[in-house]
């Protein structure tokens, strides 16, 4: 089980932060910064697989680990409400400028998957509030994850539509294989 969490959080990494981050922690995410042209703060903290970069500290022998702009933003801002994550304005996963990032529902940013962009509020298919049902997922913090359910319906369907040909060749090929045996 801890193990599973613990894969679910790697791919996941704004899951990890609904421990408080010290406000000597948070104020290091302005310590190494390269600034741009495009006026983003670029950290130079080490970034692991996700991109984003980190930062590491030791309370009480425990270890523990932030997402740099997320402490950037709690430097400025105050802590993070659960379920609250923060999305790059400017795409820029190491950027570590406040005004570049901006606080949304952990759901709503996973509707926002792969760098496309759409308005807040709605699915990629412009469906909005009043589609989101709940999923059974244990691995969120709360025990449930929001999806579209029209989309969830939609894609359903579509699957259904492109697999009947299939499913009616295999059950035309069970029925005669039962037939034969019967004989
Ligand atoms: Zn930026
Ligand atoms: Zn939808």
């Amino acid at each position: 089980m801890q193990s599973t969490q613990k894969q679910e959080n790697a791919r996941t990494p704004e899951r990890w932060n609904s421990t408080p981050v010290p406000p000597r922690v948070a104020e290091r995410a302005y310590e190494r910064v390269d600034e741009t042209e495009g006026g983003c703060w670029i950290s130079r903290y080490s970034t692991a697989s996700h991109g984003y970069a980190q930062i590491g500290w030791q309370d009480a022998g425990r270890r523990s680990v932030v997402l740099a702009h997320r402490a950037a933003w709690v430097h400025v801002n105050g802590q993070m409400p659960l379920g609250m994550t923060l999305d790059h304005l400017c795409k820029e996963r190491r950027c570590v400028n406040p005004a570049h990032l901006r606080m949304l529902p952990n759901f709503e940013n996973a509707r926002r998957t792969n760098g496309r962009d759409w308005p807040l509020g709605t699915c990629v298919n412009g469906h909005d509030h009043t589609h989101l049902i709940r999923t059974a997922k244990a691995a969120s913090p709360r025990g449930y994850r929001m999806i579209c359910g029209t989309c969830q319906r939609d894609r359903r369907r579509q699957w259904d539509a492109n697999n009947r040909d299939r499913r009616r060749q295999a059950q035309a090929a069970y029925r005669a294989r039962k037939k034969e045996a019967n004989a």
